[in-house]
Order: structure tokens, then C-alpha cells, then sequence
């Protein structure tokens, strides 16, 4: 039922998607910065926008980061079949951290999961 759009594991995932917000807020923010080096007088306006930008962007990575925490303590340890490695796995169906080999609980999902690790 679940389609699995996720190229690498799930918590891999969201500590890749928490690291792009907190370095797009930083960005905007030095940006905004530059911005009254740039056009002076106007440049701070335009500066005050980017840095509320930037704090929300930083905002949205530490609850990125906060929730990736929380899911990572209910994750199912695991040993990883392929690579022997302990891994996490999230909900029923999930990459090892490691190889990033197809994961799942449900074995009605299992045949599909191996032969398109074949890729
Ligand atoms: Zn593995």
C-alpha cells in the first residue's frame, strides 16, 4: 500500500533535509545581510525580510531535527541482511542506513523490495 519514495533511509532522510534548511536560513540570512552592503538605506528592509526567512528556515531544521529524534527512539533495530551492519528501520517498510538495501516488515512487500535493489 505504502508507496516508497525515499532513496535512502527514512532517518538518513530527514537529518539530510534538516541540514538544507539550517544551511538555505543561514544562506538567506547572509544574504540578507549582504543586501545592505549592497543598496544601504533600502538594503535593510530587504534585510530584516531575509533574516525572518532565515530564522523560519532555521526553525523548520531543528523541528526537523527534533522530530527525526523522536522517530529514531521508536525505530525497529535491526540487523541489516546484506551488509550485517545494526541498522534503524521507520514503519514497515525502510532503507539500512548502510547500504541502503530494501528493508521490510511485511512479507508481501519483501519479493518486490529485492528485485529492485537489482537496479
Ligand atoms: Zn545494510
Amino acid at each position: 500500500m505504502t508507496k516508497f519514495f525515499f532513496k535512502s533511509a527514512k532517518i538518513n532522510e530527514f537529518r539530510l533535509w534538516g541540514l538544507v534548511f539550517t544551511l538555505v536560513g543561514m544562506g538567506v540570512m547572509i544574504l540578507g545581510t549582504a543586501g545592505i552592503v549592497f543598496w544601504g538605506q533600502a538594503g535593510k528592509i530587504i534585510a530584516a525580510i531575509f533574516m525572518v526567512i532565515g530564522m523560519i528556515s532555521l526553525l523548520i531544521s531543528v523541528a526537523v531535527y527534533f522530530w527525526a529524534g523522536m522517530m529514531s527512539t521508536s525505530a525497529t533495530m535491526l540487523q541489516c541482511p546484506e551488509c550485517g551492519r545494526q541498522t534503524k528501520m521507520l514503519g514497515k517498510t525502510d532503507r539500512c542506513m548502510y547500504c541502503r538495501t530494501m528493508l521490510t516488515l511485511d512479507p508481501a512487500q519483501a519479493t518486490h523490495g529485492s528485485q529492485e535493489q537489482q537496479v
